[in-house]
């Protein structure tokens, strides 16, 4: 399969090449040609797999092929969870649409709004949203959708978790009824069946990769007492040999202070999370696109959906809350064919998570251990009919116990199961 067989226009050819893309992806080659022909879609897609030139393809197809109107007017609306997310898609139009003459326009919070307005008024062929904002657009008369064709909602189960749902359905009652609907999400819990359902009509379903994260990762769990966990990543990051590297943690704090530390340490290391201004967080992705941070610190939210191609390495300095958070961190390296290496440090209290994320995964994240770093004894006690591989297939998440090398079942004197709390969760982003 090639791209040739799409029957795309010659211009839009031509960029794929430019790009680099010499073979569609899997839901490149499932996805464009019902899209094409005006098919409604669910997308079960991660970021990596290509999904948003499988969305913009068939959209820019229609637009290489149109009249270039007097007065240009909205034709593709899609709205993304985050403004990274946002740019992201931005981007790929940009580069998708060279010489297609589209013009096309980002619009999400924290940044001025009146730029955004005169954009929207100009007239664009394409806009690009996160909900909140567009709604706001929206109450002010600033857009006219009554010519739109194509609503495409991405990563609608972030949106999902984020409560963007009534804007969300706001939106759309502003949307002219007749047009095609394209619904991405990397998972499928009830919310987004039910929100498939009430949108799509006679939709097709590509699934891709089973939400299971690239194939090309390679995984590893790294036991470590919460002490030594920062010694721990340096001696990661100085071994890794990449010269990109996401680290991921559970705060906001934490991103700042493990940045600052890493700078301080001759590190090139940027960080993005909530805090930061758009401008900062452009800066920090920016710099860590071109080559100028080796390493980028993140929280969830702040990094869903970045995308950054060369990914070597993501580091999990704090294990991700659900197996679904560490299939879309891992989704940043080992994209488009690339290897890439997903490292997660543990302490005895990830132990349940590691489960859930094994369970999810359907097979071991295997352990490693550097020397100087493994818990003392006290911290884990091996289990000696466990598997080599440190999978046990009989446990099931979450059911206390160990396999391997068995935080789970050793506590600090004087604590019992019962009484253990679980660990604190700091709200993210
Ligand atoms: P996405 O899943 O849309 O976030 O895309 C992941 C990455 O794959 C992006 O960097 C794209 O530029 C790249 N990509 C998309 N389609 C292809 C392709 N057919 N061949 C190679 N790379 C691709």
């Amino acid at each position: 399969m090639s791209f040739a067989s799409f029957d795309l226009h010659p211009l839009l050819l031509a960029n794929i090449e430019s790009l680099g893309y010499q073979t569609p992806t899997p839901i490149q080659t499932e996805a464009i040609p019902p899209v094409m022909e005006g098919r409604d879609a669910m997308g079960l897609a991660q970021t990596g797999t290509g999904k948003t030139a499988a969305f913009l393809l068939p959209i820019l197809n229609r637009l290489a092929r149109r009249e270039i109107p007097k007065r240009r007017a909205v034709k593709a609306l899609i709205v993304a969870p985050t403004r990274e997310l946002a740019e992201q898609i931005h981007d790929a139009v940009r580069d998708l649409g060279r010489r297609v003459n589209v013009k096309s326009v980002t619009v999400y919070g924290g940044v001025g709004m009146s730029p955004q307005t005169q954009a929207l008024r100009r007239g664009v062929d394409i806009v690009v949203a996160c909900p909140g904002r567009l709604l706001d657009h929206i109450r002010q008369g600033n857009t006219d959708f009554s010519a739109l064709d194509t609503l495409v909602l991405d990563e609608a189960d972030h949106m999902f978790d984020m409560g963007f749902l009534p804007d969300i359905r706001a939106i759309m009652d502003k949307l002219p009824a007749k047009r095609q609907t394209l619904l991405f999400s990397a998972t499928m819990p009830d919310s987004i069946k039910k929100l498939a359902a009430d949108i799509l009509t006679d939709p097709i379903t590509v699934r891709i990769g089973r939400q299971a994260p690239a194939e090309t990762v390679e995984h590893a769990v790294y036991p470590v007492s919460p002490s030594r966990k920062t010694p721990l990543l340096l001696e990661l990051l100085d071994k890794a040999k990449t010269d990109s590297v996401i680290v991921f943690t559970r705060t906001k704090h934490k991103a700042k202070n493990l940045a600052e530390l890493l700078c301080k340490s001759g590190r090139r290391a940027a960080c993005i999370q909530g805090n930061l201004s758009q401008r900062q967080r452009q800066a920090a992705l920016d710099g860590f696109k071109a080559g100028t941070y080796r390493v980028l610190v993140a929280t969830d939210i702040a990094a869903r959906g970045i995308d950054v191609s060369k990914v070597g390495h993501v580091i999990n300095f704090d294990i991700p809350d659900t197996p679904d958070a560490y299939t879309h961190r891992i989704g940043r390296t080992g994209r488009a064919e690339c290897q890439g290496q997903a490292h997660t440090l543990i302490t005895r209290e990830d132990m349940p998570m590691v489960r859930a994320i094994e369970h999810a995964m359907g097979k071991p994240l295997p352990r490693r251990e550097l020397d100087g770093f493994a818990p003392t004894p006290q911290e884990y006690r091996a289990e000696p009919d466990a598997p080599r591989d440190g999978y046990n297939r009989n446990r099931r998440p979450g059911n206390g116990g160990g396999y391997g090398r068995n935080f789970g079942q050793s506590r600090p004197a004087g604590q019992n199961r019962n009484t253990r709390q679980a660990p604190r969760r700091e709200a993210h982003a």
